[in-house]
């Protein structure tokens, strides 16, 4: 669930608390004053009648005459009144309350009589009726019982519209709330989620010169983009120095290779000579020769990839892959011992676009690591295939092998597997090889089992025909 959502439903639900708690309180409320207005109501009107009691005395005679009001003129609609005397006869009564009676039993003269009167909620067919059962008394007498009645019928149905006024008040003020709600927390939620795209664009891309926009006020959202770009700034220094030492070790690389190549070609120079003048011990001679030589390579090979590393792409033109193939093929045979075939056949009218030189080292790579590790008993052959758009040229060889653990890092710079160390060797020709197959959009498939032999093939885009070309030009 997003937050969007999330944020939605926890204020609709703190507001649907909110309203539940104060409908049910403010409902509370006026039911209860509401009945305190008809109890008032009804005792004004027991006061009423009790102060039109009057007693007349019979000078006479020695009793005085009672005289009861006319409750009936006490009546109002919704108001019933109601005397019993303390036998349990209805001695009065308002016309309004027709054929009916207040209910009174014994019971209800006993309360009544023995105190100051009391109210109940009674139903009289259907309807509900607030009583105050007060004692009639004149002049510490209690002479019966008055009843007030009051219809509760408007404080129902003032309750009832009450209710429905809550409900559907609470109703509408929670969908208005969802739906506001959830509109604010979208427009206050987008700039976050531009933020992300924007962050996540930058993560996904090579420049890390770009900043999310953070020219809106100083908020939360602000001060994430404003921290979010103080990051990135850190991140693109941190880069740019990695890139620049980076850069620097390449220039090392480069310049010292490029340097070392004139003194070493001195002292190869020099050896031969010494070779050829018969002087000094013609073991130790011969043995700086090969050291010398490696080394050559070696710095060859460094210049190379440190070339390659500083982004020097090849020049492109088309090359007869064919001829290219049958001219290293020539000069296989003195790369070893083993025995060697070629068939190139299958790249007749072969062109691809490329350098024929680092070409042609790639193939003498591959054909120098074949015969390097394949013992001289051995084969290792040159063969010519095609598939989809591309051209292949397979090396095999029936020699050691690699195993299935150095696989995956021959093309490593520098990688040698155990068996090839002390068999002359850099450990950078492969990573060589992987360049150049790279840089003519082509690549190199190995397949090999220890003890039985290996396979390298190199397929290269087939290129457009130097005479094709200048039509499509
Ligand atoms: P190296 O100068 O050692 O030949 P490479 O980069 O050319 O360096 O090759 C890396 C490693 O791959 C070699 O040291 C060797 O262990 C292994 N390798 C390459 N070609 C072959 C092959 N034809 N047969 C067996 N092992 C090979």
């Amino acid at each position: 669930m997003g937050l969007r959502t999330r944020l939605t439903l926890y204020y609709t639900g703190v507001l649907a608390l909110t309203l539940l708690v104060f409908g049910l309180v403010t409902y509370l409320v006026m039911g209860r004053m509401l009945l305190l207005e008809a109890d008032r109501a009804i005792t004004a009107k027991a006061d009423e009648v009790i102060r039109s009691v009057t007693v007349m005395h019979m000078p006479m005679m020695r009793f005085q005459r009672i005289i009861l009001p006319n409750v009936d003129a006490f009546s109002s609609p919704g108001t019933y009144l109601q005397v019993v005397d303390l036998e349990g006869s209805i001695v009065g009564r308002s016309e309004n309350l027709g054929l009916q009676d207040l209910p009174f039993s014994q019971d209800t003269i006993q309360r009544t009589t023995a105190g100051s009167g009391y109210y109940e909620t009674v139903e009289v067919q259907g309807e509900k009726l607030r009583l105050y059962n007060r004692p009639l008394a004149v002049r510490d007498q209690v002479l019966g019982v008055l009843q007030v009645g009051r219809s509760l019928r408007p404080m129902t149905s003032a309750l009832a519209y009450l209710r429905l006024v809550l409900l559907a008040g609470s109703f509408l003020a929670l969908v208005l709330a969802a739906t506001l709600g959830y509109q604010l927390a979208r427009a206050a939620l987008r700039p976050i989620i531009h933020l992300t795209r924007v962050a996540a664009a930058i993560g996904a891309g090579p420049d890390l010169a770009r900043r999310v926009p953070d020219g809106g006020p100083a908020d939360e959202v602000g001060q994430l983009a404003a921290t979010f770009n103080s990051m990135l700034e850190r991140l693109e220094a941190a880069y740019r120095n990695l890139e620049e030492a980076y850069a620097a070790e390449r220039r090392f690389v480069a310049d010292a290779s490029h340097e070392l190549r004139t003194p070493l070609t001195t002292i190869r120079g020099n050896v031969e000579l010494l070779q050829r003048m018969g002087q000094g011990d013609a073991a130790i001679l011969a043995d700086m020769a090969d050291e010398a030589e490696r080394m050559t390579r070696l710095v060859n090979e460094l210049l190379t990839l440190a070339r390659a590393d500083a982004g020097r792409h090849l020049r492109k033109e088309p090359v007869d892959l064919g001829k290219m193939a049958a001219d290293v093929a020539r000069q296989a045979p003195h790369l070893g011992k083993s025995r060697f075939t070629a068939s190139l056949a299958g790249l007749n009218e072969a062109v691809v676009q490329g350098d024929p030189d680092y070409l042609k080292q790639l193939l003498l790579i591959l054909l120098e690591n074949a015969f390097k590790y394949t013992p001289a008993e051995g084969a290792v052959t040159l063969e010519a295939g095609e598939s989809e758009g591309y051209w292949g040229l397979a090396v095999k060889d029936t020699g050691h092998g690699i195993s299935e653990k150095d696989l995956p890092h021959i093309f490593e710079r520098f990688y040698r597997a155990d068996p090839a160390r002390g068999r002359g060797g850099t450990g950078l020709g492969l990573a060589i090889a992987k360049w150049i197959a790279e840089e003519h959009l082509g690549r190199i498939e190995v397949s090999s089992r220890l003890g039985e032999g290996s396979t390298f093939t190199v397929w290269l885009p087939r290129g457009v025909p130097p005479s094709l070309e200048e039509e499509v030009i």
